[in-house]
């Protein structure tokens, strides 16, 4: 039986590149761009606002009952408002994994993706896509690079946001610390999966990546 949609799963750590190259590869292929990562950043982002404990449980699995997260043309909505550039204050970067690794949490992130693909082709990226939310992706792919270009690329785009206070250092510190959180925690940790592509963004153009996946999406297809 001849599928009529398919998906494409990008994981790998923070700053790696993944949500820039899913993002080029979803307009190239015509697909639809998912970033889970926004999902775990909005409710982070609500937990906040309403000044609630990050390491509060309960509390922030009542809230997520009550909180809508949705997509319209490749921006995040929470709760019905527009939330595209607060979710990527670094606060948020500071305490989301945090938010991530509650198991409650992620069963009903999950489950809001797994809809998601089911209605269309997508590209989806986060760090348990081709371990847990889509096992049977058509094409799995792990895109990484060293810390300090992570780093330097997160120090960046928070400059220029105008973010102040921050030094490299405490960035690639804050990196490394994310990193051990998302991949060691009990539920889904972020790890690469036997049957997927490698991709190492150090030394390589964002286009350069684009070009690796879509070849490899178009020379199966
Ligand atoms: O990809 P991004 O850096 O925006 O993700 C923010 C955080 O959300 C990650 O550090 C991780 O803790 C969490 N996350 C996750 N599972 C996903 C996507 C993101 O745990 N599928």
């Amino acid at each position: 039986m001849k599928k009529d949609f398919f998906s494409i799963a990008i994981d790998g750590p923070a700053g790696a590149g993944k949500s820039t190259i899913a993002k080029k590869v979803a307009k190239e292929l015509g697909i639809e761009y998912v970033d889970t990562g926004a999902m775990y950043r909005a409710l982070t982002l609500k937990v906040l606002r309403n000044d609630i404990d990050p390491a509060n449980k309960l509390e922030i699995i009542e809230i997520l009952k009550n909180t809508d997260i949705d997509f319209n043309n490749n921006h995040i909505y929470l709760d019905g408002s527009l939330v595209d550039d607060e979710i990527r204050e670094n606060r948020i970067n500071q305490n989301v994994s945090y938010i991530a690794s509650i198991k409650e949490v992620r069963e009903i992130m999950v489950s809001i993706q797994q809809k998601l693909a089911r209605k269309k082709s997508v590209i989806m990226d986060g760090r348990d896509i081709s371990s847990v939310v889509l096992p049977n992706a058509d094409y799995k792919f792990f895109i990484t690079a060293s810390v300090e270009e992570r780093g330097t690329r997160r120090y960046r785009e928070l400059v220029e946001k105008g973010e102040k206070d921050i030094t490299l250092n405490v960035i690639m510190d804050e990196i490394r610390k994310r990193d051990e959180i998302d991949s060691t925690r009990e539920v889904a940790p972020l790890k690469r999966t036997s049957d997927s592509y490698l991709l190492d963004t150090t030394d390589k153009s964002i286009d350069e990546c684009v070009d690796f996946i879509v070849s490899i999406v178009r020379g199966r297809n």
